[in-house]
């Protein structure tokens, strides 16, 4: 093949076999929404056990606009990224209210749906709509930057508008979405992050990448900063065979259930006055262990500690949950190996 052809090669070799995911079975824009947006974080492999579960919980859009935030936070458990499933029920009531409950086969109409970005409007009006708009995701711009042996540091406005305009440009007017996808394979099967399969790559003679010996080291980017660590006492406040939750206010992982918690802190006598601050007056028991969960920009080493309160104090808030409550609550992954804990001491 010449430089010319990329996108009939992308194309024939996508045809002659890809990965049987449940989302490219379908040509229903709600279905494909759903996958997109839960593709957004999380591997395709993951994403189809949760994805036909989600969608019988919710076949249709009126369904997830509905439904009580608590219950679909549980349907997401898992999946990871909460905010995701927030915006998703936001963008269904706009679904519903203002285009009676159809998505919009209009681009710029789904960029303006919450949680939809740039890559996720191509991606959906291309498969549902076919509409020969490009979608640029992490494995495209990958593609893309060997192919052509870009070089410069990727993520920066120019190099963004760049790539854009060249997947763009390769994008078929007769088969967007089949183009989108298989794009999306090659990023995930044949140009991977690391050891990319080029001997067997359909496009491998255009390939300027390659022919320079240098497709493994792009795309070039920016290095990440250090993550920031964070010691939290996770403070498990029991009382009457039941533990203390409350909501989260801060912005990370905000709404959320979780257990009280105390930053850079680890003094017993401490614990229990921030407790006090809250209403509630404990006796420090036990540190029962450590756990660890690494966000993208933030590590939490958080010691769990068990302390047992006088009474059920009303908490703004807060509930007292008992061990079935607590095992039915969607909480999120960072609290889990906390939630363990408390499991263990209840009854
Ligand atoms: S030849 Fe290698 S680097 Fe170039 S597109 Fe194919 S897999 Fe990617």
């Amino acid at each position: 093949m010449n430089r010319k052809n990329f996108t009939q090669t992308i194309l024939s070799w996508y045809d002659q076999g890809h990965r049987d995911l449940p989302w490219r079975r379908t040509q229903d824009p709600y279905r494909i929404w759903i996958s997109e947006i839960m593709l957004q974080q999380t591997r395709a492999e993951t994403v189809v056990s949760y994805y036909e579960r989600f969608l019988a919980r919710y076949p249709t859009v009126q369904d997830l606009a509905s439904a009580p935030e608590e219950e679909l936070l549980k349907a997401w458990e898992g999946l990871g990224y909460y905010s995701r499933a927030r915006s998703l029920q936001k963008a269904a009531k706009a679904i519903v209210s203002q285009y009676g409950g159809q998505l919009p086969a209009d681009l710029n109409m789904l960029r303006a749906l919450p949680g939809v970005g740039d890559y996720t409007a191509g991606a959906i009006a291309s498969i549902a709509f076919g509409i020969p708009a490009a979608a640029v995701d992490g494995n495209v711009e990958r593609v893309l930057c060997r192919w052509d042996a870009v070089t410069e540091e990727v993520g920066t406005p120019a190099v963004r508008r760049q790539i854009a305009a060249r997947a763009q440009a390769l994008v078929p007017r007769d088969r967007p979405g089949a183009f989108a996808n298989a794009m999306m394979e090659m990023g995930a099967t044949m140009c991977t992050p690391k050891n990319p399969k080029c001997l067997l790559c359909p496009v491998r003679e255009g390939c300027m990448g390659f022919a320079q010996g240098i497709a493994q080291e792009l795309p070039h980017k920016a290095k990440k900063k250090a993550q920031r660590v964070e010691n939290r006492a996770v403070l498990l406040v029991f009382c009457d065979n039941r533990v203390l939750i409350v909501k989260r206010q801060e912005k990370l992982l905000g709404g959320l259930f979780v257990f009280p918690d105390v930053l850079e802190e680890s003094d017993p006598a401490k614990l229990c006055r921030a407790l006090e601050e809250i209403g509630v007056r404990a006796a420090y028991d036990e540190k029962l262990g450590h756990a660890r969960h690494v966000f993208t920009h933030l590590i939490w080493e958080m010691d769990v500690h068990a302390l047992l309160a006088d009474a059920r104090t009303e908490v703004p808030g807060g509930q007292w949950v008992t061990r079935q409550e607590l095992a039915a609550l969607p909480l999120p992954t960072a609290v889990k190996a906390a939630r363990a804990f408390a499991m263990e001491r209840l009854t």
